[in-house]
């Protein structure tokens, strides 16, 4: 993360926000949340990714976005945004670095600089 930014994610959540099949959910992502969870969180399969090396076949599929964030988002309250699943959120959610250009790239994408002049993308 570099040192100029200084956004929380709790105050944004711009990056759990999309359009429908935004996060994929591999299967060791599925096991993490369990069966319970992906049944309410995780959107249908689209498809199937063929077996490769090593690796079984395995459905595509994404968490489910309602209005175009992610159905584990939550909101504490109107000013907090929190993933309900955090400890256990798909790889791709781990990867993705707080301050890093995905990160700046949501934030511009969501245009939360709009809302929250402080906060804006880049500065
Ligand atoms: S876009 Fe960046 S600051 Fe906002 S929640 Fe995601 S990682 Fe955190
Ligand atoms: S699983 Fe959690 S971290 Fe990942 S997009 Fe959904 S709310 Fe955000």
């Amino acid at each position: 993360m570099s040192e100029d930014f200084d956004v929380e994610c709790v105050a944004c959540g711009a990056c759990c926000s999309g359009k429908r099949d935004y996060v994929q959910v591999f299967w060791h992502d599925a096991e993490k949340l369990g069966a319970a969870r992906v049944a309410e969180l995780v959107a249908e399969p689209v498809g199937e990714h063929p077996a490769s090396v090593g690796r079984p076949a395995e459905a595509e599929r994404y968490m489910r976005m309602t209005k175009g964030r992610c159905a584990a988002l939550t909101n504490p309250t109107p000013d907090q945004f929190v993933c309900a699943v955090y400890e256990d959120r798909p790889v791709l959610c781990h990867a993705l670095e707080r301050g890093g250009s995905a990160c700046r790239d949501a934030r511009a994408r969501a245009a939360l600089f709009q809302v929250r002049p402080g906060n804006a993308p880049g500065t």
